[in-house]
């Protein structure tokens, strides 16, 4: 007989387990507590999907247990990522190693999955929440809104709580809880930094402001007291009213995060003129002084603040010279050395002080989540034969770039072959 596999959860993993374990035979029941499947799938990438990436890495993704990383890596690569779509019939495309489908639309991957569940006959029952899941001998009960149901292997794959704003309270942690499975306290990541309260008021100032920077992180090896490394990532920077956000603020976002958690202290640099080196900045201005000061007695000579305003946005100009206490009406010809070093240091090592972060609510991903030494390379509980755990609900999330579908359609692909009673994927 049919092996009855009961999935909780229609995100990105949970119908990539329904789709496996379907495939591989067994009677699949898929139960998500909203009104459609794949809701938070379908504004991935904003809206495109970005679905893996060409350079999947253990070392790329946070978890507690990295050596369990490495072994998913050997086991689903990008390679079987794009072997699943292609299943799925969906023509992809990549952008810098960024993989999407070729519409670009994340919504034809969500209708692609679920036609397919249509296809292979998987029950799809919706607006139906979990509340509890309980093992009686070798049969597990699943007590939902829609009352209680039965089967042989169930699959917990109800993400995280980042981004989700519905009527339920997210109920998984609970069931979790109720079954004794270890977790580690979750975070946001992926979300925006805010600067702390007293050490700076100048976000009003630039707020709206988008360039293309370094911005660096530099912290303590949690593990090597002693020890500090230098985490930098280069991409668009938005500069908010509250603080700092954008793709390299969200690539560091998770470390800085984790720290700010723990009461440490945490501030980033920013390179706004990345591609200038100090030298070249410095020997550029030193020329500019000089011709200034052979017409010093022009009416309107060259100032500190339009200069500076021909080199970066110039609400950004107006946050450097306050900093560094030069006024914006100062002749160039008569900028000191002294003053021009306190500028480029600002402009290429501004020191932020951060103070907060986005909440769950605000943020792409979680970090923290079950403990992966509870889980076997299959994703089953060891204690609870039969319950596996699959994608955000468990302690990994990457980096942007396709890191956490990959995990999430990989883990689902692994759990529901198992769950089926078939080992795929060696
Ligand atoms: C705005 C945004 C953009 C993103 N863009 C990308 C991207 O481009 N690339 C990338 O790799 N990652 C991206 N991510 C992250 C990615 O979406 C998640 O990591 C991934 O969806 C996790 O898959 P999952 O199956 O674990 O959880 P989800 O996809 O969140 O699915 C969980 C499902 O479980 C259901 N559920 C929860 N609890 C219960 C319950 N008790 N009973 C019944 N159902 C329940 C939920 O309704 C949901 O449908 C993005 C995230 C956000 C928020």
């Amino acid at each position: 007989m049919a092996k009855k596999v009961l999935i909780i959860g229609g995100g990105a993993s949970g119908m990539a387990a329904a789709y496996t374990a379907a495939r591989c035979g067994a009677s699949v029941t898929l139960i998500d507590k909203k009104e459609q499947l794949g809701k938070k799938l379908a504004s991935t990438g904003n809206g495109m999907c970005n679905f893996t990436n060409a350079r999947i890495e253990a070392s790329d993704y946070h978890t507690h247990h990295p050596e369990f990383m490495k072994r998913f890596v050997s086991r689903f690569s990008t390679q079987d990522a794009l072997r699943f779509f292609r299943d799925l019939s969906i023509l992809y495309t990549e952008r810098d190693g960024y993989y999407y489908p070729a519409n670009f639309q994340a919504q034809s991957v969500v209708s692609a999955l679920t036609d397919s569940l249509k296809n292979l006959g998987v029950q799809v029952i919706l607006k139906c929440n979990a509340e509890n899941v309980e093992k009686k001998g070798a049969v597990f009960a699943v007590r939902t809104s829609q009352g209680t149901m039965a089967a042989d292997a169930v699959i917990l794959a109800c993400g995280s709580e980042a981004s989700v704003k519905d009527l339920y309270a997210f109920s998984a942690g609970r069931i979790l809880k109720h079954l004794g499975i270890p977790a580690y306290p979750i975070y946001p990541s992926l979300t925006y930094l805010s600067g702390r309260p007293g050490d700076s008021d100048f976000e009003p100032v630039w707020a709206g402001v988008r360039v293309q920077a370094d911005v660096s992180y530099r912290r303590e090896d949690p593990l090597r007291p002693g020890t500090f490394r230098t985490y930098t990532e280069h991409g668009q920077l938005q500069l908010t009213e509250t603080g700092i956000s954008g793709i390299p603020v969200f690539q560091l976002s998770h470390t800085v995060i984790e720290d700010l958690e723990k009461g440490r202290d945490a501030s980033v640099v920013i390179d706004f003129l990345p591609e200038f080196p100090e030298e070249t900045l410095r020997a550029f201005f030193r020329n500019i002084r000089e011709n200034e000061q052979r017409q010093a007695d022009r009416p309107n000579p060259l100032t500190a603040g339009t200069l500076l305003g021909r080199w970066v946005p110039k609400k950004l100009s107006a946050v450097i010279l306050r900093r560094t206490g030069v006024p914006a009406s100062l002749p160039v010809h008569s900028l000191a050395d002294a003053d021009f070093e306190r500028v480029l240091k600002a402009l290429k090592a501004f020191r932020y002080v951060i103070g907060g972060h986005g909440s769950l609510q605000e943020a792409q991903a979680a970090q923290g989540g079950v403990d992966l030494s509870a889980v076997s390379d299959r994703f089953e509980v060891l204690d609870l034969p039969g319950l596996f755990i699959t994608g955000e609900l468990l302690d990994v999330d990457g980096p942007c770039g396709g890191y956490n579908l990959h995990f999430a359609w990989g883990s689902g692909i692994i759990a529901g072959a198992q769950a089926a009673g078939v080992e795929a994927y060696r």
